[in-house]
């Protein structure tokens, strides 16, 4: 008997994997160190009793929306929700790629733009990043003429290389643009500026965030986008009917009111980035500079594969950037964790080195 077959093109791709080891010190995902707020949790344990199960959600997730709304100083409806800021991802390349329509990246970046785009059969336009990782807006200008992209995907701060895009350039590119320009906020909070400052409805450019960095809230799967309205119903025409439920409507509404302590955390985090920084510049190895909540390096003497698997060896697991296209070969990428968790992956570092 004979088995379909699935997509032909869906063939060469893998899907999307960040292998995990069981391990004392995990740093290879780029997640909060720390657990959501106790007053969060036991908010959301008697906000759930009161949840009708048996009706579908909200499908405007209006309450939701308006919480975010007044935290980025926009109006509910540029403001659009999904599972994870990878399915706003997905949404967008529905909405405004598909089969003949491009979507530009500069490597390395994150890998997700790319694999997204082939998915919804996106053509995807590669170009690179300059040897220091910082967007040639020259480039761009070459790229956008040329090719004339209906996405242009830029990550600010950059995964993985951690660089932020200035908001000079920033602002140059979207001069530039004729298509849909999505700056990927991912780590935007632990970085001095955002390009939500420049979210207008005239202007197309959209800024996609989410609550699994620096809410600390992995698990939940949420993730939004500040845009113009038009774009937003675009993205509502694309998405599946009740795609949000309602008990993700309500941990993300609840979470918002927690804005203070995230922001003491993403503090905290910044100021151990500075120590991991400075501690791993007195090591043998090359480290740039991050506005994230990671640091990628690139040890002098020993390949990074072998450093790899030495420091799980020693129980701490980074994430292995070794043979990333377009990264120098032999970087890793490790996550700022706790202060303890910091001093172990230190120590087994310099054991290996
Ligand atoms: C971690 C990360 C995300 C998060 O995606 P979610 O689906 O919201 O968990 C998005 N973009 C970048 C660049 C990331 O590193």
């Amino acid at each position: 008997m004979s088995f379909p077959d699935c997509r032909a093109d869906l063939a060469l791709r893998d899907g999307y994997h960040s292998p995990q080891v069981d391990v004392a010190v995990r740093l290879n995902t780029n997640e909060s160190p720390y657990p959501p707020p106790e007053g969060w949790r036991r908010d959301l344990a008697s906000a759930i009793d009161a949840v009708e199960f048996n009706r579908y959600p909200d499908r405007a997730a209006t309450e939701l929306r308006e919480a975010l709304a007044l935290l980025h100083r926009v109006r509910p409806d540029q403001v659009f929700v999904a599972n994870g800021s990878n399915e706003v991802l997905q949404s967008l390349c529905l909405a405004y790629g598909g089969p003949g329509r491009k979507a530009a990246v500069y490597e390395p970046t994150y890998a997700l733009h790319s694999h997204i785009a082939h998915l919804t059969s996106t053509e995807v336009v590669q170009a690179s990043r300059r040897d220091d990782f910082s967007v040639d807006v020259d480039l761009v200008a070459d790229v956008t003429s040329f090719s004339k992209p209906d996405i242009t995907f830029l990550c600010s701060p950059n995964n993985p290389t951690g660089d932020a895009l200035p908001a000079a350039a920033a602002a140059e590119i979207l001069g530039l643009s004729p298509g849909l320009v999505v700056v990927d906020e991912a780590y935007g909070d632990f970085a001095d500026w955002s390009a939500v400052s420049l979210v207008d409805d005239e202007i197309p450019l959209v800024v996609t965030r989410t609550f699994s960095k620096t809410w600390a809230m992995a698990a939940l799967r949420l993730g939004y986008l500040i845009g113009p309205a038009r774009v937003v119903s675009a993205l509502e025409r694309v998405a599946l009917p009740y795609h949000l439920d309602a008990f993700k409507q309500i941990a993300g509404r609840l979470a918002v009111a927690y804005d203070d302590e995230m922001r003491q955390r993403v503090g905290a985090i910044v100021s151990e980035r500075s120590r991991l920084q400075s501690a791993l510049g007195d090591l043998d190895v090359e480290v740039w500079p991050s506005e994230a909540n990671f640091l990628l390096f690139r040890p002098e003497s020993r390949k990074g594969d072998e450093v790899w698997h030495a420091l799980v060896d020693r129980g701490v697991l980074v994430r292995n950037t070794a043979s990333w296209p377009g990264l120098p070969s032999g970087c890793l990428r490790v996550t700022v964790g706790t202060p303890q968790e910091n001093d172990a992956f230190l120590s087994a570092l310099k054991e290996t080195l």
